[in-house]
Formats: structure tokens, sequence, C-alpha cells
């Protein structure tokens, strides 16, 4: 069945509304074309925020689609366990929203792996240091509307209800990461600014799950939203795969391949028909 046929039958039997139908089908075809193109060889990463979840006010507001777990349960089954998240997020915090299901992947950008179903969280990088965390909570007290957040080894500092404080925040964690040793870096998000280790990324965590007896031969693909996805997508593209950006802050529509976490949804609910799962 060719390409556009067949997304078209799986959008229909997923019960896709037409708007999203007619968003697919006119297109570029590479979110298509995974679904057509041996789907059961792919192995999937996916990010959350902004990817599968709609931006919230604050990070606690989120809300989770009410059938997301399942679906996400069943595209693991139907890859064999090939599924995992790569988040900025804590991934206890993943376990929270994902509850009851713990699966597979990375959090704070590649600073913590699990790499089984319901295994442990391994921190790969170390906890900044308190007085790091303190100082950043010193240093925006006086910023109204910044939320900062820590986790464990990083911390974001989230400008989304004070947009206008942007640079000025940008200025005031430049100058505190100074005065501490090498191997910390700032890293832009959206509305976000966080203060990460060096060396850990999306993509060191991409590569190293893509290692595990599940993902081991399988075609990487990276779906997501922000600068930290980039060097996953990259990680995907070398690895013989590709990544599917999604429309946002970051990302401009000429430049996606998704329009929105409700097109993510629905692309993953036509993953699992292509599945069969
Ligand atoms: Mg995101």
């Amino acid at each position: 069945m060719p390409t556009t046929a067949r997304a078209a039958s799986l959008k229909s039997e997923a019960g896709a509304s037409l708007a999203d139908a007619t968003w697919l089908d006119t297109h570029p075809p590479s979110a298509q074309s995974i679904l057509a193109e041996h789907p059961q060889n792919i192995a999937l990463f996916l990010d959350c925020d902004g990817t599968m979840l709609d931006i919230a006010p604050t990070p606690n507001e989120v809300s989770i689609p009410p059938d997301l777990v399942d679906l996400l349960s069943r595209i693991s089954d139907g890859l064999g366990g090939a599924l995992a998240i790569l988040t900025g997020r804590q991934l206890a915090e993943i376990d929270v929203l994902l509850k009851p299901r713990r699966f597979i992947g990375s959090g704070v950008h590649g600073s913590e792996m699990r790499t089984a179903q319901d295994g442990i969280i391994d921190s790969v990088a170390p906890t900044l240091p308190g007085s790091l965390v303190g100082e950043v909570l010193r240093r925006t007290q006086k910023l109204p509307g910044i939320i900062v957040e820590p986790k464990g080894p990083g911390i974001a500092i989230h400008y989304r209800l004070a947009p206008h404080l942007k640079d000025a925040l940008e200025a005031t964690l430049r100058s505190l990461l100074t005065t501490y040793p090498d191997g910390l870096v700032l890293s832009p998000g959206r509305k976000l600014f966080e203060i990460v280790p060096a060396g850990h990324s999306k993509g060191t965590a991409l590569e190293t799950i893509l290692a595990l007896p599940q993902f081991a031969g399988r075609r990487p693909i990276m779906v997501g939203d922000d600068v930290g996805d980039i060097p996953a997508f990259a990680a995907a593209t070398r690895l013989g795969g590709s990544g599917l950006r999604v429309a946002g802050e970051q990302f401009g529509h000429d430049d996606i391949e998704l329009e929105s976490p409700t097109h993510v949804i629905d692309w993953l609910r036509s993953l699992a028909m292509a599945l069969q799962v």
C-alpha cells in the first residue's frame, strides 16, 4: 500500500480528527514514513514536556492525556521493550506523571539512567553542590515570577511567568557559574535555563540505551521539541535513525515533523495501530 494511503488508513482506524488527517496528509512524510516502513524495527525515544505533554505555566501543572500510559505500554510491548523516555526532569518525577509504569529512560539530560523497566535509577553525574543551589535560590529571590527547580545533578530556573527577566536571569546565572569549577554548563530551554553537568546529554543517553539488548540493532527514532533534544536527534541520525521535531517555541513550523503534542499523541496512536498492539 502506498505510504500516504497506508497512513490515511491507519489514521482512519485510529479515529484521528479530520483536521489531524489533513495535517498529516499535507506534511513532509518523515512521521508518516516511519509508520509505513517496518515500524516494528524502530527503537522509540520520547521527550515528555512540550512533546507528549502540553507546556504548562509551571512544571507541576502539566496534564497527562488519559490514555497516554496505556498507549506507551502497548507500544513498548509492540517494540519488544524498545521504548525509552529522555527528559530534562528527574525520572522520579516522570514516574509520578506516568504511574504506575516506570519506563526505561534517562533524566536530567543524561545525568540519570534507568536501563530496565521498573529498575533502579542510577545517577551518572554527581548531585550539584548545595552551595550552588543555595546561591541560585538566593540570587533569584528578588526576581518575582522566577521558579527554581533543584533536581539532583541539575537545576532548572524557569522564567515562563516573567519572560521580561530572561536577560537579567541569564546574566545572573552566568556570573554565578564563573565562581564554580568547570564541569557545569548553562543550557537554555523553553522559557528556562538549566545548570547541568557537562558531558551528559540526551544524545549520550540515547547511545547508552540503544546498546541494551532489547534496543540493539533497531532504528532509533527520537521525538522532541527543544534545544536539549538536539543531541539526541544527532545521535539517532548518526546511529541510522532519525529525529522528529515537534513545533513549539524552539522549532518553527517550517522545520518540524509534528505540529504539537496533540499530533504526537495521534502519531503514537497510529504507531500502536501499525504495531497491532
Ligand atoms: Mg521538551
